[in-house]
């Protein structure tokens, strides 16, 4: 008899984008002339910058010829694009990352979801509540937590609330805990920490011999020179901590697919005898076993990124999902929401008016203004009594957007 994963039946249902879905198409049917606005997304809305594009058509060109084919490459990712990388988003800012610390994947989510592997089913894990669903969802597959309890809070899970009294950052554990998930800037809050508030964790991390997964993805959306973009800023996060990165953000890769996480040599976990173990040869024999690599053209697309038209084509989309993200938060700030993120990350976090749950506003809003956003609670309890309007879309949508919420809410 083929036994299923019985952890697979703790999942609790991927409840949040269906139940949106299923809400706004009774609403359409019930009024089927309504223009509804969607600020619920988070995915990216603007085309690759020209300079990808060309990069792509050379890739898929090389890919036509015998002299120049190419098949297989090698699993952890073209060196043109590692170096690059290792260059442009670390030794450049003063932090030290080689190229072979660096591996090309086909996405952060695989990357976030499968790291977890090289670590022991006993890990004691630490996410943030609320939280990107991919940490602990891919934790619960693994068989590292218990059932869900009502509150649909995870048995065995260290949960960090993040509430408006801490700015929506979480607090070291009070327990010992050998994985930490962070994200900043953050997803659903907006959130962003300084360098102080990461050296509290690095200190932490070195403290309880934990390692920290710094999921970054949001990185090029910092405009506050104080808040670094990589947590290898901070001294000694080199020993404790592996950071995630996507252009799927950053460049519009939704859809495209490339992203690369950076273990340095010098992060350890102990084996069973309690002897040191280097996880970056762990994590390179996981991914060449199970991976193949990105596609070259892609890769030729992702350094395209680097080039200097790259750059200040990246800088311009940014800019524009930016001024979306100041138009939502300064109009619905002057409307009389309290507003949270949204200067340094396309989300904007807002407290529910009246103290209306999640789902309540969702409603409201849908009903009145025929916008859509997306419920906090469905990214964890502490979600509860916050809503997520995503800064990615048309400008003229989000203007009418913002306008309908001040005028008719
Ligand atoms: C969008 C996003 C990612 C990136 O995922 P990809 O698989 O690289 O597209 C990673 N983490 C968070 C929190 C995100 O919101």
């Amino acid at each position: 008899m083929a036994r299923i994963n019985s952890h697979y039946l703790k999942l609790t249902a991927g409840y949040l984008f269906p139940e949106i879905g299923r809400r706004v198409t009774a609403f359409l049917q019930r009024h089927p002339d309504a223009r509804v606005l969607r600020l619920g997304i988070g995915d990216v809305t603007r085309p690759l910058p020209p300079a990808v594009i060309e990069a792509l058509h050379e890739g898929v060109e090389s890919m036509a010829r015998a002299q120049t084919f190419r098949g297989y490459g090698p699993e952890q990712g073209y060196e043109f694009l590692r170096e690059v990388i290792a260059e442009q988003d670390y030794r450049s800012r003063g932090v030290k990352v080689t190229a072979d610390e660096v591996f090309v994947s086909d996405g952060s989510k695989c990357d976030c979801a499968n790291i977890q592997e090289i670590f022991d089913v006993r890990a004691r894990v630490a996410v943030a509540d609320p939280v990107y669903p991919v940490y602990l969802d891919t934790n619960v597959m693994a068989g590292r937590t218990g059932r869900s309890n009502a509150e649909g809070h995870y048995e065995g899970v260290v949960y960090m609330p993040c509430t408006e009294a801490s700015g929506f950052l979480p607090d070291l554990p009070a327990e010992p805990v050998d994985l930490v998930y962070l994200c900043f800037p953050n997803n659903p809050t907006g959130a962003v920490a300084t360098k102080e508030v990461l050296a509290r964790w690095v200190e932490y991390a070195h403290r309880n011999d934990a390692i920290l997964l710094y999921d970054a993805a949001y990185e090029a959306y910092i405009s506050d020179p104080r808040v670094p973009h990589s947590i290898y800023e901070v001294d000694g996060a080199r020993q404790v901590a592996i950071e995630f990165r996507s252009f799927s953000k950053t460049a519009g890769f939704t859809g495209t697919r490339c992203a690369f996480i950076v273990v340095p040599r010098d992060v350890t976990g102990k084996d069973d005898q309690g002897n040191r173990v280097p996880v970056h040869g762990l994590w390179s024999r996981r991914h060449s076993t199970k991976f193949n690599g990105v596609a070259y053209p892609i890769q030729l697309g992702a350094a395209a990124v680097y080039s200097p038209e790259g750059k200040s084509q990246v800088r311009d989309t940014i800019s524009y999902y930016m001024e979306n993200a100041r138009l939502i938060r300064e109009g619905l700030a002057s409307a009389g929401f309290k507003v949270f993120g949204g200067l340094n990350a396309p989300y904007i976090w807002l407290k529910t008016p009246g103290g209306a749950t999640s789902w309540d506003f969702f409603d409201t809003l849908l009903s009145r203004a025929k916008v859509v956003g997306t419920p906090g609670s469905g990214f964890g309890p502490s979600g509860e009594g916050y809503f997520r309007l995503s800064a990615f879309g048309e400008r003229s949508n989000v203007q009418e957007a913002v306008e309908r919420i001040r005028t008719q809410l």
